[in-house]
């Protein structure tokens, strides 16, 4: 038996078949189609998929299920996603049961961090563990919560978002999702660079990343470079940023006490040097038998976890 996944995004849908081992057989992508609304996505989708079987030799009755990872808020249990900007979906839409009629196959979905954590869980960072919580520091913060082997989703489906608590009393920076101080402000590709603007001002630090703070024209990756250089204003940012993450890693472990703690998104790739700081600072605020055996890790899988993990939850869910 085989595996279908999407990893469903604004501008390309990445398409999976992978095994019953979440081994990634073939993959490719498709654009999206955000257009009317974006009401061809999930035709397009399962069209691919059966215009494919032929051309890589996948027989579609041989397809145990199909996973789908969405960016937006998910119904995990309806199967249903609640306004999805990227896609141009508004109100409650039933892709679950849409896509089990497209298909007659059992289909699962939930939302892109989850899928990601469930990828990095099974066939990554997590190393199969039953306790494990993922961090995705990208332009935003997105977390999944994996406890007891099972997706935290909560009762409403927001079990999980990470990015959005507070973690910055002061509440210095305005967060997307309408509150301010979230770690999202301060630990995201964003957050470094409001960091770095806000501690220039208030510090007046001497750095190479003068002219382009000036120019308003930082960007993370500027940030990292020159803290790994030695620049001694931009490693005061990068501990502000690690020691912030730490702190948010720290409340996790007292709540679900994960094995592995994996740090993912284009800001992970600061890989062990921004590790190293949230180590730190880890080690000292935390409760001691809560952090006992846990590991900080980088993730592996980079853009196949969402694929990887959505197919992980055909693997879960259906027997
Ligand atoms: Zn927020």
């Amino acid at each position: 038996m085989i595996i279908l996944a999407a990893d469903i995004g604004g501008t390309t849908c990445k398409l999976g078949v992978l095994s019953e081992e979440l081994t990634i057989l073939h993959k490719w992508e498709i654009p999206t189609q955000t257009g009317q609304e974006g009401e061809r996505i999930l035709r397009d989708i399962y069209e691919s998929f059966k215009k494919n079987a032929a051309h890589k030799h996948y027989d579609m009755d041989e397809v145990l299920g199909i996973g789908l990872g969405v960016p937006g808020p998910v119904d995990f249990d309806k199967g249903t996603v609640n306004g999805a900007i990227n896609l141009n979906w508004s109100g409650v839409k039933h892709v679950k049961d849409e896509f089990e009629k497209l298909s007659g196959k059992p289909v699962f979905i939930d939302n892109d961090a989850n899928v990601a954590t469930l990828g990095e869980k099974f066939k990554g960072a997590g190393q199969n563990e039953a306790n494990v919580v993922c961090l995705t520091l990208g332009t935003g913060v997105g977390g999944g919560i994996i406890a007891n082997n099972e997706l935290v989703h909560g009762h409403n489906g927001s079990g999980g978002e990470l990015g959005h608590f507070k973690v910055d009393q002061k509440e210095r920076f305005q967060c997307n999702c309408g509150l301010k101080g979230c770690l999202e402000t301060v630990a995201s590709a964003t957050g470094v660079i409001n960091l770095t603007y806000h501690y220039y001002k208030e510090l007046q630090f001497k750095t190479s990343l003068e002219e382009a703070i000036q120019a308003k024209e930082v960007q993370a990756k500027m940030v990292f470079d020159a803290a790994k250089d030695g620049d001694e204003f931009a490693t005061y940012v990068i501990r502000k940023v690690a020691s912030h993450l730490a702190y948010a890693i720290s409340v996790i472990s007292v709540m679900t006490n994960p094995k592995y703690i994996i740090i993912g998104g284009g800001v992970s790739k600061a890989g062990h040097f921004l590790i190293q700081h949230i180590e730190t600072e880890y080690q000292k605020m935390t409760f001691k038998p809560a952090l006992k055996g846990t590991q900080i890790v980088t993730a592996e899988l980079g853009n196949d976890a969402g694929m990887i993990g959505a197919a992980g939850l055909i693997k879960q869910y259906v027997k």
